[in-house]
């Protein structure tokens, strides 16, 4: 069984008991649910529903694979609602001093300091969003990937995304939790901020997640390349040595030579296009999930500035939050600290301009360098179908 349809599996089981179903695994790799009459009903199936994940099937099961339309209509159940599902969660208060010492080992800035200004209990709202990808070359590759951010600041939550999923779709936990008010919670962001911080998170993800299939088909690839050049490298050098022994017609070993030529060529653009690589990126489902966090607030120095960064540490996953990169939305790596805003961005997203060499922050100068003028590409997004 797969990753992705394991992944499949575990989501629809938490899913149906969230919506009221009884749910039961069933072998080999499958489930078995009794659903309430108004899920019979949302998901157009019968009352008892047997679904198999992975090529072989449970007996009498329909198969729920990511081909299969089973994924729409668990979507379209969330969606008919038209809100957000919304989720809050408890926590237990870690030890005391055990967050700032976790904040002292693990949150550093290359290029600034920062110190420790206050430690609060709060609460928060994470975002998650559950994308399907499809990727078609000369093979097809389908998968499901999810990611989120906290929206206190963005901090990209990828570590403990699973922690936070099962929490939000496990009814036990958040049941007894007595939801903050709005004005304890951080506010919603703009549809413009969130699609820039969705589209600029993708393309990482998906890159991970199709990291294996790129390099099977590249190795396909190769191989056929070296397959054909060395078909058309044969024929040519045969031409090239009747021409030095000068047996036969010359015009005509030149003009074989020139076909054979054009011929290769065509073969290589055909490759191409057959390995072409296309990747469409569907949004599934997004989640809420409101959680209790410790929060610490860092003041963070860099020159003659000074800024306030709030970051969380969730009690469900028992983790801190990475630092936010403001530009790409990563999760992984270190940070550094841009001279004008402050921003906290990757060093990608302070990597030196292609042309005139000097360094600057994206998130300052999304569109072009600051000093030469030298315009940002975004070819790689188009291109992949992702926007
Ligand atoms: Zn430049
Ligand atoms: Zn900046």
């Amino acid at each position: 069984m797969t990753d992705s349809s394991n992944r499949f599996r575990t989501f629809a089981a938490q899913l149906l008991e969230h919506e009221g179903a009884l749910v039961e695994p069933v072998e080999p790799h499958g489930l078995e649910a009794m659903l309430p009459g108004n899920l019979q009903q949302a998901l157009r199936a019968p009352e008892f529903l047997r679904l198999g994940f992975a090529a072989e099937l449970p007996a009498g099961a329909e198969r729920a694979s990511l081909e299969s339309d089973w994924l729409e209509r668990f979507g379209e159940l969330l969606d008919g609602r038209g809100r957000r599902l919304k989720f809050a969660a408890s926590a237990t208060v870690p030890p005391l001093g055990h967050v700032e010492r976790i904040v002292e080992h693990n949150v550093a800035l290359q290029n600034a300091v920062y110190r420790l200004s206050q430690i609060e209990q709060a609460w928060t709202r994470y975002l998650i969003f559950i994308f399907r990808y499809t990727a078609i070359s000369d093979e097809k590759r389908e998968g499901i990937f999810r990611f989120g951010f906290n929206l206190i600041n963005g901090s990209a939550i990828d570590p403990m995304i699973d922690q936070l999923l099962a929490a939000a779709l496990d009814e036990g936990a958040t049941e007894t939790v007595t939801k903050p008010a709005a004005s304890q919670l951080p506010a919603d962001w703009t549809a413009e901020k969130l699609k820039k911080a969705v589209t600029r998170a993708l393309p990482v993800r998906v890159r991970a997640h199709l990291g294996q299939f790129v390099n099977g088909m590249q190795r396909r690839l190769d191989r056929d390349l070296e397959r054909v050049h060395e078909y058309f490298n044969g024929l040519r050098e045969e031409s090239w040595r009747k021409l030095k022994k000068q047996k036969g017609d010359a015009a005509r070993e030149r003009l074989r030579i020139e076909a054979a030529e054009r011929e290769y060529q065509a073969k290589v653009a055909d490759l191409k296009q057959k390995y072409d690589l296309r990747v469409n990126v569907e949004l599934v489902q997004t989640l809420e999930l409101i959680s209790q966090v410790q929060r610490v607030t860092l003041v963070i120095k860099r020159r003659k500035g000074e800024r306030k960064l709030p970051l969380d540490w969730n009690p469900i996953a028992r983790q801190l939050d990475p630092l936010p990169c403001e530009w790409s939305f990563v999760a992984e790596g270190p940070r550094v600290v841009c001279d004008d805003q402050l921003h906290i961005i990757s060093p990608a997203g302070h990597a030196p301009c292609p042309q005139c060499g000097r360094e600057y922050c994206r998130v300052c100068s999304p569109r072009r360098c600051p000093k030469c003028g030298r315009e940002e590409s975004q070819a790689v997004d188009s291109k992949s179908g992702l926007v």
